[in-house]
């Protein structure tokens, strides 16, 4: 993980004027345009904005430049779906960047009917969370999260030695780990979506979904994606990619793409088309464009980028401190706990050979400072971790190491740890326990940092 991070950022900012020429094929004009049905209107919460999601949708599609995209937006959950009456029957293929509990049983009917007799489907990232209760929702897309799932709703499906298997251990489905760029492996080269993609490429910053659940039926895993223990993971290959039967119908399901960020990835967009024009006539005529990820690094088209708002318009860089600093904080705070000590622990780390600024996080574990007592005037245990935090900045050595007399605002106690990594300095500080203690909770963090800086 740690160099496809950090190569990723150079990449990222190469890749940025090449998309201007690349971004959009020219529409195919002597064909009939696929015909898809795009439906919306509600998600399990604000943060997936489908609003801004479906726009980039709908532009990814129309740049394929053979799909003629409309949209459905349906009402929200409870309120009156007596005027919904999407005909369904009029597309090729429905995209769903859909997440609600559940359907009127008529609707339901028809597009139950709909797929069975043919009819194209793709959900696309939380539309798999949707309908847990409704059976052949569920036999759809083979598997899905949240809204309640549990082992009743089927085993979690991996793979393990290569295989996919299920496994029954009971719980409830849906997780992921803070958003990182990560690897999606092929498992069905052959397959049409996926033939002509390189084994493994690199994925922009996204959720990783995983212990999904389901029923599995006639599905076949396209690509997965290591699911990391150091990020809240499963430690298994999750699947990210299926495609699926139903009846006549066919399904591509991808669990990619929370944000626009997520959706601005060229192996997000070039699976999404091909996807969606297999789900529709059950072939792929596109290309892999040009501009497709490498196996560690990062590729994204900056036009789809700029469609959030919150993008602005620098290149789009991930600080591959903001995935690993809460998994070092970790790190210290179990170390603290196995030699029974609370305290203040901060982690920092810098660019280059000179502290200019530095990116840092603190977490208090227990207590964050000793009150004053008759005989001592306490101790403000935050302040002690950043003032060693801060020694170490500027001499580059443990703290407390005395190769010049603590300045005013130090106190030169030893406790804090830092190391050159890659890239620049790796600093963690712990105050709390006995400088020994201390020493120990901060090479816990640093050591957590080395993974990826
Ligand atoms: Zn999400």
């Amino acid at each position: 993980m740690k160099k496809l991070v950090l190569s990723m950022f150079w990449a990222v900012a190469s890749s940025v004027a090449l998309c201007v020429v690349l971004c959009a094929a020219p529409p195919r004009s002597n064909s009939k345009p696929i015909r898809i049905l795009l439906i919306d209107g509600e998600s399990g919460g604000p943060y997936h904005n489908w609003q801004l999601t479906t726009a980039v949708m709908k532009k990814e599609l129309e740049d394929a430049g053979i799909f003629q995209v409309t949209i459905a937006t349906s009402p929200r959950f409870g309120e009156d779906f007596s005027n919904f009456k999407p005909d369904f029957g009029s597309y090729q293929a429905i995209v769903m960047n859909y997440d609600a509990p559940d359907w009127p049983a008529d609707l339901r009917q028809q597009f139950e009917q709909y797929v069975k007799n043919g009819g194209g489907l793709v959900t696309v990232h939380a539309a798999d969370n949707s309908f847990s209760d409704w059976r052949a929702f569920n036999e759809m897309i083979g598997i899905g999260g949240w809204r309640g799932r549990s082992e009743k709703s089927g085993p979690m499906w991996y793979f393990k030695d290569g295989k996919l298997v299920s496994d029954i251990s009971p719980g409830s489905a849906g997780s992921h780990g803070n958003r990182l760029p990560f690897q999606v492996e092929a498992r069905a080269p052959e397959h049409p979506i996926m033939k002509g993609l390189p084994r493994v490429w690199m994925h922009t910053p996204d959720e990783l979904y995983a212990t999904l659940r389901g029923p599995g039926q006639n599905m076949t895993v396209l690509a997965t994606a290591h699911s990391d223990l150091t990020n809240h993971g499963t430690g298994h290959d999750e699947p990210m990619l299926m495609v699926l039967n139903y009846g006549k119908g066919r399904i591509f399901h991808t669990t990619m793409g929370h944000d626009v960020a997520a959706l601005s990835g060229v192996g997000f967009i070039t699976t999404f088309q091909r996807g969606t024009e297999w789900a529709a006539t059950g072939r792929v005529t596109q290309k892999v464009p040009a501009d497709f990820p490498t196996a560690d690094s990062v590729s994204y088209r900056a036009n789809i980028a700029e469609m959030d708002p919150a993008f602005g318009h620098g290149p789009f860089i991930v600080n591959p401190f903001d995935g690993l600093a809460d998994q070092a904080l970790e790190a210290m705070k179990k170390r603290a706990d196995e030699l029974g000590i609370g305290g203040v622990a901060v982690v920092a780390y810098f660019a280059g050979d000179k502290i200019q600024s530095w990116s840092s996080k603190m977490a208090v574990f227990g207590r964050m400072k000793d009150e004053p007592t008759d005989k001592d005037t306490g101790a403000n245990l935050l302040g002690i971790a950043y003032a060693k935090a801060a020694e170490m900045a500027d001499t580059l050595k443990d703290s407390g190491s005395h190769v010049r007399p603590p300045m005013t605002g130090e106190f030169g106690w030893t406790g804090g740890v830092i190391v050159r990594g890659k890239g620049g300095y790796l600093i963690a500080a712990f105050s709390g326990g006995k400088s020994e203690d201390d020493v120990q909770v901060s090479r816990a963090g640093v050591a957590r940092l080395q993974t990826g800086l």
